[in-house]
């Protein structure tokens, strides 16, 4: 089957209500799938839309964010770190604090606690680092789901410590053979799976992005990180300047962003992979001119395409912002200007980690610190008077390994070395 096949979604536009079920976002988004998921899409959309005005469902989420999952996430002044670079003050929201060590676990909770509503007892999701595959197992745990996660064989490879939470957790890893055995296969594979199980089965999506309604419905569910921030700055007083979030598939930065959106302040920034370079396969940044207008995974945005037009190769030191393509609404914003894109590079993002680690104590995702490493760029060319908020997406003692192997040099290879992983020295 072909899951890039092109059915043009008619617009219902009476079925819009802007700002939360958009369908399109501009040129973006829309619903290109094989016939035989309009059904359960229709049918996600419906309970979906009917959860969000249900008291129950509501307030059963939110007992779960906040004694499960942890919330609400602190905002932190990170004195030592504005005093080091001088200039605007530098805030960070740190939702690595949170159950699972990152912000997947706010729409994991909302979906898996939608399937359970829809009567659905069998969670499906592609995972590629491993985090969303996590959360999603974590979930269906606390919740009392059966669940399989679609990951490919070199991710698993490459990201064994969170196969073993997966595991650990009760879920089912199912390794993925096909194409380049990567995430984009393993949500191919999830799609393959769901267009034959839907009856029992929902399609546990981890970024905002996807066919409709899931770019909505992940944004909803991480709102809670941006409406969290925005009562913090009323009950602080503080004028921001500047919200800072790294993007993958651009649920962090969304949900960060949401409540800003339809607002000219602050400015919102959005930074992707740089990786090592400008070159094909090099990085993984899709806005500034890299990525081509497209259709992938049900979903029309901007891709990184080889010259056949097939999904192209990507590169990032850190798994989760290793994505060819950036969800639909980020991607308009970026084109009207709303939201602006920068990049940071491996080194950079590297020397942010260890930045934030000796100033202020904290381990940054080596994803979240693309965001730490552009804002350390823009505070000391901002006035002191100003104030900037960074979000640390998720905690990095995921990373120990690349971190260790970058940061620490000769003990840690010793130490590899010794346990018998010659292949990771
Ligand atoms: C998965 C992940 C990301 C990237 O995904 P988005 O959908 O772009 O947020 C960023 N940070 C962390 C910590 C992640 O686990």
């Amino acid at each position: 089957m072909v899951w890039t096949q092109i059915h043009e979604p008619h617009r219902n536009e009476e079925k819009q209500v802007k700002g939360i079920y958009n369908d399109y976002f501009g040129d973006f988004g829309g619903r290109y799938v094989a016939e035989i998921l309009r059904t359960p899409l229709d049918e996600l959309e419906r309970a979906w839309r009917e959860s969000m005005d249900s008291d129950a469902y509501r307030s059963e989420l939110q007992d779960l964010l906040v004694s499960y999952a942890g919330r609400p996430t602190p905002l932190l002044f990170a004195q030592n770190a504005t005093r080091s670079c001088g200039g605007a003050q530098i805030f960070i929201k740190l939702e690595g604090l949170a159950n699972t060590g990152a912000h997947k676990i706010n729409n994991a909770l909302g979906q898996a606690l939608l399937a359970k509503r829809m009567g659905k007892g069998r969670i499906i999701a592609e995972t590629g680092a491993g985090q969303h595959g996590v959360a999603t197992a974590a979930a269906c745990a606390k919740l009392g789901l059966k669940c399989r996660v679609y990951m490919g064989e070199i991710d698993i490879r490459r990201q064994r410590p969170n196969v073993f939470w997966m595991e650990l957790f009760g879920a089912e890893v199912v390794p993925v053979v096909s194409g380049s055995k990567t995430l984009k296969d393993a949500i191919n594979e999830a799609l393959r799976d769901w267009a034959g199980s839907s009856t029992s089965t929902h399609y546990l999506i981890g970024s905002a992005l996807g066919p409709s309604p899931y770019p909505d419905m992940v944004r909803e569910f991480q709102s809670v990180i941006g409406r969290e921030v925005e009562e913090e700055m009323r009950r602080l007083g503080l004028e921001v300047e500047a919200l800072i979030a790294c993007v993958g598939g651009g649920s962090n930065a969304i949900g960060f962003f949401a409540p800003f959106l339809g607002r000219e302040k602050p400015r919102l920034v959005g930074v992707e992979a740089g990786g090592r370079g400008s070159g094909t396969g090099e990085h993984a940044a899709r806005m500034g001119g890299f990525g081509t207008p497209g259709i992938v995974h049900g979903y029309k945005s901007l891709f990184l395409l080889d010259d056949d037009g097939q999904v192209g190769k990507t590169h990032s030191i850190s798994a989760g912002l290793d994505y060819p393509g950036i969800g639909p609404q980020l991607a308009s914003l970026g084109r009207e200007g709303r939201i602006e894109f920068t990049r940071a590079s491996d080194d950079e993002s590297l020397a942010a980690v260890r930045f934030f680690a000796s100033h202020e104590g904290l381990i940054f995702a080596l994803e979240s610190a693309h965001a730490g490493a552009a804002a350390l760029e823009m505070a000391p060319e901002m006035p002191e008077n100003r104030a900037i908020i960074v979000h640390m997406s998720g905690r990095g003692d995921k990373d120990l390994f690349i971190l260790a192997k970058q940061l620490a040099g000769k003990g840690w290879r010793d130490f590899l070395l010794q346990e018998g992983r010659e292949d990771e020295a």
